[in-house]
């Protein structure tokens, strides 16, 4: 049997954080449930931020409440504070994923608070998860791979960050490349480092292909052993006030590759690079994503 990598979608939340374009939440509602109709089964949905801080994620009571619950599909929120866990809590989420941000200068600029406030509040958390219950909490480790305020992030502070939180009982530990700064062999490190000190825990990989290495990390990840990695329909995301930022690492081009190898995603490529297309066309630009452009590789006749 074909190895299986989950494929964790992320554009609704990632994607259209960093867009310009204001979608109303029954547009999201719809770019969500063209994800989950090609296969996609976690999907990070919406974000438990301040909506006047990121007007992009307007919206998230409104949107979890739509969504009814689902066997096999979990609907992700994103939280970056212990008001983000009491949203995230009563608005049902599926999952809860806690950012983290491995550098203070990132954290202070994104979170105002710094990273050993944010370890703390996601102590915090697991012990409200422990007395009052809650839905499955994962860490994403932002900036892991390298600062645009406090450049090199060193490997022994990724690692140990990422053992704290398996020490406090999160379901999955994400190492992300927020800013595109990885290369590969720096991926087969990291990965080799964190797996030694979180166990059999689940490891996931986040990519940003800002600097044309997304699919190259992604790979490096594969290599090393990961069966996680989020990524984003259409490769939309960016940043409104940095021109060169880009997205994650387009859906479907990682299917494609990973298809291509011989992997298994249950995901349907046409329909990803069909959904890729449309959400570009509804946020007014060219989609990023390669296979957006050429299309999934097949035998026609020659021109
Ligand atoms: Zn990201």
């Amino acid at each position: 049997m074909s190895r299986f990598i989950t494929v964790v979608e992320v554009g609704p939340r990632d994607g259209l954080q960093n867009e310009s374009v204001l979608l109303e939440p029954a547009e999201k509602l719809d770019f969500i449930a063209r994800l989950e109709a090609c296969g996609i089964q976690r999907i990070e949905t919406v974000s438990f931020v301040n909506p006047r801080r990121v007007p992009q994620m307007a919206g998230a009571e409104e949107i979890a409440a739509a969504l009814s619950p689902t066997v096999g599909r979990s609907r992700i929120g994103l939280v970056l504070n212990l008001k983000g866990w009491e949203r995230a809590v009563a608005s049902g989420c599926d999952e809860a994923n806690v950012v983290v941000c491995a550098s203070d200068g990132f954290g202070i600029r994104n979170q105002g608070s710094t990273t050993d406030e944010q370890m703390a509040v996601l102590a915090q958390i697991m012990d409200l998860k422990k007395a009052q219950g809650g839905p499955p909490v994962t860490m994403t480790l932002s900036t892991a791979f390298g600062c645009p305020f406090d450049g090199e992030i060193a490997q022994d502070r990724v690692a140990s960050l990422c053992q704290e939180a398996a020490a406090l009982g999160v379901d999955e530990v994400a190492i992300a490349d927020t800013i595109g700064a990885a290369d590969p062999w720096m991926v087969h490190r990291r990965v080799e480092a964190v797996r030694k000190v979180i166990g059999d825990k689940r490891l996931r990989l986040h990519f940003h292909d800002t600097r044309n290495t997304g699919l190259a990390n992604a790979y490096a990840g594969i290599e090393a052993g990961v069966d996680i990695l989020d990524a984003s329909c259409g490769g939309i995301g960016g940043c409104p006030f940095a021109p060169a930022a880009t997205g994650n690492i387009g859906t479907e081009d990682l299917v494609n590759m990973l298809h291509r190898g011989g992997f298994e995603t249950g995901l349907d490529l046409e329909g990803l690079i069909q959904t890729g297309q449309w959400i570009c066309e509804r946020l007014g630009k060219t989609p990023p994503s390669s296979l957006a452009r050429a299309g999934a590789f097949s035998l026609k006749a020659a021109l």
